[in-house]
């Protein structure tokens, strides 16, 4: 393949540039983050204004259909703008999860009234859906989910909705949330589940953020006590809520996949030139440069795996496992950059940015990050798992719960 901008991508990257110079500034440092004292609702806003200039510019959904509100662009073009955008100084993308996976399942799934009502407002940045999939004791095994959503005795056309999600990103700011519910606990975990969208104001649902050890908050545990649900909030068909649950999760994968900063292995190069190890300058050790080659290889690597999706995207194929490698070894890669990036501080290496200086957030940000990374969208072991049976051919897991009913399922 070809790794320069042919004449339209070039021209392409020429006119997210001028937007960009109009519209943001550029970055002093490539590690400068935006968004210094902001508190996380503050941090919230920029990224709803923010999202909300790139929709009315064109660059608020790049590879969507023009009838939704996209420009019908390449996944190249993605790529394009945030490599650009990358060396701006602008506010977090807080949409990943509502534009890149919850929408994309509306698409498919929802009614063309539902698609005319939502779609837009989230574009554009007013409106924030969250995902509820994950519970207590259905993550990794979403077979399992357990909150019910029974149908209304009252005479009402709805459904009553009872359980707890946890996990869920940003639901503490979310209009909307679609949400995965058991709706018949007599048939097989994967055929009684179906998916419904909530007005997360609604009668009866709680969100209780969860602490982190950044002191930040971006996970909920969400409570459902008797939420009433109208039946045209039903996404796809009864029964079907996990092929719908399938669309978002297809998106995620995608959209996971180019999480490496640009450049990280410079930045640790950067902290390596500055940094003293072992009574010597780090960058004389072999052990520190053979730990920033691996970044570097792997980080190439990396780009080189996208690259080849990005063609495969391109040609109208379905990538391959690169999705699968790109999310292990990605999720690892930014990882063991931080290890290296606290290592080259020695005792320092374990104050905060606020004592180390601004420098430090990224790193900062990236160590408590990654661990989450190894997990969201599948954990390692759940994608080694499936590159094993999907791609090696290995044999599958054995399966114990096949056809049985959900009831019958041991807790
Ligand atoms: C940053 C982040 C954001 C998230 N956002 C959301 C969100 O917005 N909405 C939402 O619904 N959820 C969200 N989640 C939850 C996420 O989807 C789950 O944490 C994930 O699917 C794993 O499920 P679990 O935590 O229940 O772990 P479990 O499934 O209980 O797994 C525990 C351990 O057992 C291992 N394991 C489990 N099954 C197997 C197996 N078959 N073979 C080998 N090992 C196995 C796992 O790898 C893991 O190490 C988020 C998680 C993170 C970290």
């Amino acid at each position: 393949m070809d790794f320069n901008d042919s004449l339209e991508e070039a021209a392409f990257r020429r006119e997210c540039r001028s937007w960009l110079e109009a519209n943001a500034t550029r970055k002093e440092r490539p590690d400068q983050m935006h968004g210094r004292g902001l508190s996380a609702a503050e941090r919230m806003q920029a990224s709803r204004d923010w999202q909300g200039r790139k929709a009315a510019a064109g660059f608020g959904a790049i590879t969507w259909p023009v009838p939704l509100g996209g420009r019908g662009g390449t996944p190249m073009q993605e790529v394009i703008y945030r490599e650009e955008e990358g060396h701006f100084d602008v506010p977090q993308n807080l949409f990943a999860v509502s534009l890149g996976m919850v929408i994309p399942s509306l698409f498919v799934h929802a009614s063309p009234e539902v698609r005319a009502r939502h779609v837009g407002p989230a574009l554009h940045g007013k409106e924030l859906w969250c995902q509820l999939l994950s519970e207590p004791g259905a993550g990794s095994d979403l077979g399992m989910v357990r909150t019910r959503a029974e149908r209304c005795t009252d005479g009402r056309d709805g459904w009553i909705l009872n359980g707890q999600k946890v996990w869920t990103t940003l639901a503490q700011f979310a209009e909307f949330g679609m949400v995965l519910t058991r709706t018949d606990p007599d048939v097989p975990k994967f055929d009684g589940l179906t998916t419904f969208y909530i007005d997360m104001k609604s009668p009866g649902v709680e969100v209780r953020p969860i602490r982190q050890a950044n002191g930040e908050a971006e996970f909920n545990e969400v409570f459902f006590n008797g939420v009433f649900i109208p039946d045209s909030q039903r996404v796809g068909a009864i029964g079907a809520g996990w092929k719908v649950t399938l669309t978002a999760l297809m998106n995620e994968r995608l959209s996971i996949g180019g999480v490496m900063p640009p450049e990280l292995w410079r930045t640790a190069a950067e902290l390596m030139r500055a940094a003293q190890f072992n009574g010597g300058r780090a960058l004389a050790d072999g052990r520190m440069r053979e730990r920033l080659a691996d970044l570097y290889l792997n980080a190439q690597g990396l780009w080189l795996l996208q690259c080849r999706g990005l063609t495969a995207l391109g040609k109208g194929k379905e990538p391959g496992p690169e999705l699968s490698i790109a999310k292990i070894v990605g999720a690892r890669t930014l990882q063991d950059f931080g290890y290296l990036a606290i290592d080259l501080q020695g005792e320092r290496g374990v104050l905060a940015a606020k004592e180390v200086g601004e420098s430090w957030r990224l790193v900062e940000q990236l160590w408590f990050g990654a661990a989450g990374m190894r997990i969201a969208g599948g954990t390692d072991e759940i994608v080694k798992n499936s590159v094993g049976e999907r791609v090696l051919g290995l044999p599958p897991e054995p399966r114990t719960d096949k056809g049985v009913a959900f009831n019958q399922l041991a807790r």
